[in-house]
């Protein structure tokens, strides 16, 4: 092989990794990409889902849970933030909240940049209850955050909470989720609303 040729394959090998990173990683916040939320969310959906129609005891002595939640979660007025600071202070902002929601969750669950300025969090064996209480901790945390270099500015999160469920499919779970951001939007923001308790 000639050296040429050694260094083009050496060059092509760095680019996989990088693209391989880049599909799991968002380069801004260090939260998992929304590819990679998708894939592995749906593995833990398929399990809850399935230990409910068997023996949900020996699932969950397999798998170690039974239950999967999802929260959707999308920072208030953004918008104004990039308006009114600038759009690096946004990006700021974004970290922040990121890190928060990171370091909230536990060890096993993700948090991924499901879009812009929404971010999607799986709940690994967290009922519905267990993800609302979840869900309003990181919404109190958020609320408490203070940016050393924009005084004053404080930023809120509106947070939708949905469960796996048998019988009903992956889609249409997130789709609760969706669904119960969407009314706490509605409704306020700054707030938490569980898909099964929406009215
Ligand atoms: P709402 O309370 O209804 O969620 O209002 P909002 O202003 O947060 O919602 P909207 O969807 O109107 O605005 C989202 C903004 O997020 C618009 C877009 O320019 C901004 N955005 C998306 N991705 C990024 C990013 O990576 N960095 C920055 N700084 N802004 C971003
Ligand atoms: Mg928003
Ligand atoms: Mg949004």
């Amino acid at each position: 092989m000639t050296k040429a040729l050694e260094k083009r394959i050496k060059e092509l090998e760095e680019t996989i990794e990088t693209l391989e990173k880049d599909l799991i990683h968002d380069t801004l916040t260090g939260l998992k990409t929304r590819a990679f939320f998708e894939e592995e969310a749906r593995i833990y959906f398929d399990i809850a889902v399935n230990s409910s129609q068997g023996d949900r005891g020996r699932r969950k002595q397999w798998f170690g849970f039974k239950n999967v939640s999802f929260l959707f979660v999308d920072v208030d007025h953004f918008k104004s933030v990039n308006d009114t600071y600038g759009h690096p202070s946004g990006d700021e902002v974004l970290k922040a909240v990121a890190e928060t929601i990171k370091t909230s969750v536990r060890e096993g669950d993700t948090a991924a940049r499901w879009g812009g300025e929404e971010i999607a969090v799986t709940l690994v064996g967290a009922t519905e209850r267990d993800a609302f209480n979840k869900a309003e901790d990181i919404r109190k945390q958020i609320e408490g955050i203070r940016f050393g270099k924009i005084p004053g500015l404080a930023m809120t999160v509106s947070i939708g909470v949905a469960s796996a469920e048998a019988g009903k499919t992956f889609e249409e779970i997130l789709h609760r989720a969706d669904e119960a951001l969407y009314k706490a939007k509605q409704t306020g923001r700054n707030k938490v609303v569980a898909y099964s308790e929406m009215k």
